[in-house]
């Protein structure tokens, strides 16, 4: 059965989309820890991030340093952090924060509410920056 990132990818789930390429895709998460908050999934469905191999690995890292830089244009942060957990949906995929501090990256804390407005208004704003890099 395909996973609910898979549907994300195919359309059948609605997403708000900030890059896309033939081999990966990257969205905003629905309960962010900042604006700006992203997941990059690669298309091919595998459930844990290290059984992709290496050329996969690599490239999905590569496209997820684009969405990273395109993420701090329009929300300036110290940092973009990174995490993979992974435990909720078995389909690989990378966090992407704006962070100020260590704390900005704790899951177990409350998350945003946006309205479907603001989460389209970061959507097109990060896809904007990512598309002209
Ligand atoms: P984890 O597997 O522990 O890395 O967590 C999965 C992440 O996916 C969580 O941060 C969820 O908020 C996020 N998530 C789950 N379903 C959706 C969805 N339909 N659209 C966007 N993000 C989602």
């Amino acid at each position: 059965m395909a996973t609910i990132f898979s549907k994300i990818i195919s359309g059948d789930i609605p997403s708000y989309k900030v890059a896309e390429d033939e081999r990966f895709y990257a969205f905003l998460d629905i309960n962010p820890l900042a604006k700006g908050h992203t997941l990059v999934v690669p298309k091919h469905e595998v459930d844990y991030i290290f059984d992709l191999d290496d050329e996969e690995l690599a490239a999905m890292q590569i496209f997820a340093k684009r969405v990273a830089l395109a993420i701090q244009q329009v929300f300036p942060c110290r940092k973009v952090g990174q995490a993979v957990i992974g435990l909720e949906v078995p389909h690989a995929h990378i966090h992407l924060i704006p962070i100020q501090r260590e704390s900005d990256m704790i899951f177990s804390h409350p998350k945003l509410k946006l309205s479907d407005e603001e989460f389209k208004a970061i959507a097109a704003a990060i896809w904007q920056k990512w598309s002209e890099r």
